[in-house]
């Protein structure tokens, strides 16, 4: 299920070294190297989800997880009354640096609106 070569299936095995603030049997959280707002998780399947486009039942139930349990995992993080935004890039116009599935959750700030 998961694939070599990539960081955050490597992540996932404890192959490399994260700051996991959240984990369970089907997916994990862990504080983005390069933050991009003052709370910025991001919220990662185990199994590598390559993309929702031609994803498989058990990948999609993997990803719909990942949305469920971000609400939970904003909220420790202090954002739960002052709102965030969930984010998931698709493909190389989004600018997609890793291609396994993930939400990006950010706040803790005013944000700007979506350009
Ligand atoms: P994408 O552009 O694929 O939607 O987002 C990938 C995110 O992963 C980027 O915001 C990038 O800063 C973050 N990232 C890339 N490599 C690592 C890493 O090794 N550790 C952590 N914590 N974040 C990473
Ligand atoms: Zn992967």
């Amino acid at each position: 299920m998961n694939q070599r070569d990539c960081i955050f299936c490597g992540i996932s095995q404890g192959e490399i070294t994260s700051n996991k603030i959240f984990e369970d049997d089907q997916a994990f959280a862990i504080l983005d190297i390069s933050p991009k707002a003052p709370e910025h998780v991001l919220v990662i399947p185990h199994i590598h989800v390559g993309d929702l486009i031609n994803a498989s039942l058990p990948e999609f139930q993997a990803a719909r997880h990942c949305f469920e349990i971000a609400p939970q995992i904003a909220k420790s993080r202090g954002l739960g009354l002052s709102g965030y935004r969930l984010v998931t890039n698709q493909g190389a116009d989004s600018g997609q640096e890793v291609p396994h599935f993930h939400l990006h959750i950010l706040g803790g700030r005013k944000l700007q609106g979506m350009g």
